[in-house]
């Protein structure tokens, strides 16, 4: 660190993604990529032409793209938002959406706690129940601390408040944040419990972070033309093989998303590069593909899931493209150390709740038997 970093960013706990190791020795399980390349459309669209094109820069809108995705999910164009990834969108959302104490589960993607603390919101994880799912009433009940004058004067939209009399203040409930399915658990809620908390929380953002969704779960986007407070946001990354291309997409009423184009057009207009927006178009334009991989990566997961059970392991029941499982007979950290020096990476978690857990992300056939066999060694050696 700098001595010139500023002071509210001196203490901040940056987020730690998978291990990227640049080598490719691994089978890689360990951050929930595609094992399938983008398709056939999407290689031959990046030629020579579209390299001469970079020296312009692109469509600031993403007319086309939007247009395409507003088509496949029957909502209008003006109802899509394309960004650098979907961790933009919830960048954005905490930073201008979060109106009061962030809501979101304590076991759930590691980002949303980065992402409150850098923009200094208050949050408040709320416990899972013992079977890891998620208990729709607890954000059901947000607390509205609306005769609250010193509130209202200090906590700006955002709720924060260093006061020094933290007990005079009751802060307003703001944004709920879930992730269906869940990360990294794999588990969902059902589309009655979403529509549950939307209407329970209508002066309040409730986004949904669908990157899974695709493996098996229901969307909630169609309820995002009923109800304005709903932010659905979705991914490039895992279901369409497009990780390095960074492209996420949220889907909303027409006003939340002008909000996010406010921020967008106040930092980054042109937050999607060319050879991004010519790859998606390209593959949106053979969307069978994709979903065929879908399919077949359901079809490993629950082969996969089998296997570890007969195996001993408990595997939560997940409609994403990773499995969260532990064994009785070895430890999670132990297991990924294992598995690492037997030339298979998978994602362990340190929280003490999960630690006995490992992440996997569903690969190839291939990819599975080869992490199962080193499953199998590992068991025989304890
Ligand atoms: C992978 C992931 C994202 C981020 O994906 P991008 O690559 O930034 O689009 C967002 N939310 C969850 C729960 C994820 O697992």
């Amino acid at each position: 660190m700098s001595k010139y970093l500023n002071e509210a960013y001196q203490d901040l706990e940056v987020y730690t993604p998978g291990e990227q190791p640049q080598d490719m020795k691994y089978v890689k399980l360990n951050t929930n990529e595609s094992p399938y390349p983008p398709s056939p459309g999407v290689l031959e669209a990046l030629d020579a032409a579209a390299v001469k094109r970079l020296r312009l820069y692109p469509d600031p809108e993403c007319t086309a793209l939007r247009e395409k995705l507003a088509e496949i999910y029957g909502v209008k164009s003006e109802n899509i938002y394309l960004s650098n990834g979907s961790d933009d969108i919830l960048n954005f959302a905490f930073m201008a959406l979060s109106g009061g104490v962030v809501r979101f589960p304590n076991i759930t993607y590691g980002f949303y706690p980065v992402f409150a603390d850098l923009h200094h919101v208050p949050y408040r994880q709320i416990p899972l129940r013992g079977d890891f799912t998620i208990d729709p009433n607890d954000y059901c009940h947000p607390e509205d601390s609306g005769s609250c004058e010193i509130c209202r004067k200090k906590s700006i939209g955002s709720g924060y408040d260093k006061s020094e009399d933290e007990s005079a203040v009751r802060m307003r409930d703001g944004m709920v944040v879930i992730a269906n399915p869940n990360a990294p658990t794999g588990l969902t809620l059902d589309e009655s419990d979403i529509l549950r908390i939307v209407e329970a929380n209508s002066d309040r953002v409730v986004l949904i972070d669908e990157a899974y969704v695709d493996f098996g779960a229901v969307s909630c986007v169609p309820l995002t033309k009923e109800y304005e407070n709903l932010l659905v946001v979705q991914t490039f990354s895992k279901s369409r093989s497009m990780a390095g291309a960074r492209l996420g997409f949220a889907i909303a009423d027409a006003g939340l998303i002008a909000d996010l184009n406010r921020i967008k057009y106040s930092t980054n207009p042109y937050n999607i590069n060319r050879l991004t927006l010519i790859a998606a178009e390209a593959a949106l334009a053979e969307n069978d593909y994709y979903r065929e991989n879908c399919e077949l990566i359901q079809r490993t997961r629950e082969e996969t899931a089998g296997s570890l059970r007969e195996l001993g392991f408990t595997v939560l029941p997940s409609k994403a493209n990773f499995l969260f499982a532990k064994s009785d007979r070895i430890g999670g950290g132990e297991l990924y150390r294992q598995l690492k020096s037997r030339g298979v990476l998978v994602r362990h978690f340190d929280n003490p709740l999960i630690e006995d857990y490992n992440r996997i992300t569903i690969g190839t056939g291939h990819e599975m038997q080869i992490f199962l066999e080193k499953i199998r060694e590992i068991l025989r050696i304890l």
